[in-house]
């Protein structure tokens, strides 16, 4: 296991499912076409509303740590950010929260297509061997399978559905125990 972690934002460390679907809830679009884990200004087009308005309709109030979130990132050492979240909402999110990552990568940052670690990793200046994903969708799993990395599944999060042969943390405090596990002896 490996011994520095990168988050996915939205559903893995900050829970903001309702912010993100009453975005378009209040714009219009039925709530059995909304989904997640998908770039924004990708999800907005298909829904046929505009990026400007949807970020004034996100709510960043209704955005909340999960439980023991805020106690994992603020005892790490180094950590970093891999999200599809615009960052015009990712950036005032991780000051609002006081987070202050190594490295912290949102949808701009990958020429508009979905989310990469490998920049994020470049950045870190480590191997892919020595960092975990954490993520909450199928798409964060397949981000980590694509850069070689290790993934672990935000379980915390109900509305993780976990797939593959990758463990399910109940809670943000496993994944400190993990990479503590993956320390050098000495
Ligand atoms: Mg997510």
């Amino acid at each position: 296991m490996a011994r520095l972690a990168i988050f996915d934002l939205d559903g893995t460390l900050v829970d903001s499912d309702d912010a993100l679907r009453h975005a378009f809830i209040r714009l219009g679009v039925p709530e059995s076409e909304i989904t997640r884990g998908h770039v924004i200004a990708d999800e907005c087009q298909r829904l046929g509303i505009s990026l400007e308005d949807y970020l004034s309709a996100y709510d960043a109030a209704a955005v909340a740590p999960f439980p023991g979130a805020a106690e994992l990132v603020g005892g790490l050492g180094r950590w970093a950010v891999c999200s599809n979240k615009h960052p015009l909402l990712g950036w005032p999110e991780l000051r609002r929260l006081g987070w202050s990552p190594e490295v912290a990568l949102f949808a701009d940052a990958f020429d508009g297509g979905a989310k990469r670690l490998e920049p994020v990793i470049a950045a870190l200046g480590v191997d892919a061997s020595e960092v975990v994903f954490v993520g909450d969708t199928a798409h964060d799993r397949s981000t980590a399978e694509t850069a070689g990395v290790s993934f672990v599944w935000a379980g915390w999060n109900p509305r993780t559905v976990p797939s593959g042969p990758y463990p399910v943390l109940s809670e943000p405090g496993e994944l400190r125990e993990l990479l503590e596990a993956a320390e050098p002896q000495r």
